[in-house]
């Protein structure tokens, strides 16, 4: 399974998937058709495209790159009337396989009513969209801050070498967010360095690690003391503090 990052818009990330038994070619959130059938023409087909939801930034080529390529669309069954040209509808916990890969659907609603991620198993790497990013999480558009907490929590559940892939570029801006409330995490100074490195060198700070996600992400560190004292809610629940960083970061 190779991966090829296709940097979209001004900061959203398109994900080609090439495998290689039986050349089957997949994208993931197609934002603009310009980047992506660049990255495609080489090998002059797209067998399938994953949305994880249903937002203009991630489905934006989906009918050009259909048209031109004769692609399938697969999409969560909940968003079958909002995913332009879906075509197979995706069930929470099922399995799907793209080629001679598989991935699993898990059901991760809170950015929208119908959010999706695939999961490879075997492969190790997951899709998150728009609901983990790389020291951050996607704001709550359709759902409820429940939902999102718990959304979050079934991503953690994962294999933490689980490589992942988000939606967008907004690493920096999570970053600063992280370390107001979370200034003394000595491994997030040290994800810090090599965010700033890649940043410098114009790379993408794509893919991240289930696991340095728990050990780094504000968000998925609602339990954590430092943080908790940091917004005056050290004898709350885990989700009281997730609903409060959220609102914070909505507007930082
Ligand atoms: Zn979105
Ligand atoms: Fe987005």
């Amino acid at each position: 399974m190779i991966i090829e990052i296709i940097p979209c818009l001004s900061d959203n990330y398109s994900y080609l998937i090439h495998e290689k038994k039986f050349n089957t070619i997949s994208i993931v959130d197609p934002s603009e058709f310009k980047s992506c059938d660049e990255a495609i023409k080489k090998y002059k087909k797209l067998d399938f495209i994953l949305n994880t939801h249903h937002h203009a930034d991630h489905v934006g080529a989906n009918l050009e790159l259909k048209k031109k390529y004769n692609s399938k669309i697969l999409g969560s069954d909940l968003d079958k009337n909002r995913i332009p040209g879906i075509d197979i509808f995706l069930k929470e916990n099922q399995k799907q396989k793209i080629g001679n890969l598989e991935f699993e659907v898990i059901f991760i609603p809170g950015h929208t009513k119908g959010h999706i991620a695939f999961f490879f198993r075997k492969e190790k790497i997951a899709f998150t969209g728009d609901t983990l990013f790389s020291l951050g999480c996607g704001r709550v558009f359709e759902g409820t801050h429940e939902e999102m907490f718990n959304s979050l929590n079934k991503i953690k559940k994962l294999p933490p070498e689980t490589k992942i892939y988000c939606g967008h570029e907004y690493t920096k801006t999570n970053l600063n967010f992280c370390l107001t409330y979370n200034p003394e995490n000595t491994l997030l100074k040290e994800k810090q360095v090599d965010i700033l490195k890649k940043l410098n060198s114009n790379q993408p700070t794509i893919p991240s690690t289930l696991g340095q996600e728990i050990e780094t992400n504000i968000f998925l560190r609602c339990n954590d003391p430092e943080i908790k004292h940091a917004i005056g809610l050290k004898d709350s629940s885990e989700l009281e503090v997730f609903s409060k960083l959220r609102d914070l970061k909505d507007t930082f």
